[in-house]
């Protein structure tokens, strides 16, 4: 018998992966993927995921697999150079109550375009 419980939906992250849905991909290697979010909350703002979608949120993440976080974070400082002049902020929503929709562990990387004053004075707080 299988129970409901045992059965895993791909998460739309896992479905990005294996080309199922298109998006932005502006890296990956063997175990990361990044991509711009679909709903950009600034002017870049990229997502870095870990292939496996076996970590649902970043503590889990973090007690598991801490290597694969500081991957993930030395990943998202590598695209902050590249996008965004090197600054950026990191974001890890964890739980409903702060607005975590995908229950794939995610870093948002937020950031402004190199000399746009007004973007930056509206991500300085
Ligand atoms: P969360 O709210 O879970 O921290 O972040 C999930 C993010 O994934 C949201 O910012 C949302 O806009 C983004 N997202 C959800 N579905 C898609 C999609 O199909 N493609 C892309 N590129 N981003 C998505």
């Amino acid at each position: 018998m299988v129970f409901m419980s045992e059965i895993r939906v791909p998460t739309v992250f896992t479905r990005i992966i294996a080309r199922e849905i298109p998006a932005d991909i502006v890296f990956e290697d063997d175990r990361i993927i990044a991509f711009r979010d679909i709903n950009p909350q600034a002017p870049v703002h990229l997502l870095v995921v870990p292939k496996t979608e076996q970590y649902r949120n970043v503590s889990e993440l973090a007690s598991r697999d801490p290597g694969l976080l500081a991957d993930i974070i030395a990943t998202a400082k590598r695209l902050a150079d590249e996008h965004c002049g090197g600054d950026f902020r990191l974001i890890f929503n964890e739980g409903e109550a702060t607005g975590q929709t995908v229950f794939h562990v995610h870093a948002h990387v937020l950031g402004v375009l190199p000399g746009d004053a007004l973007a930056e004075e509206s991500l300085a707080h």
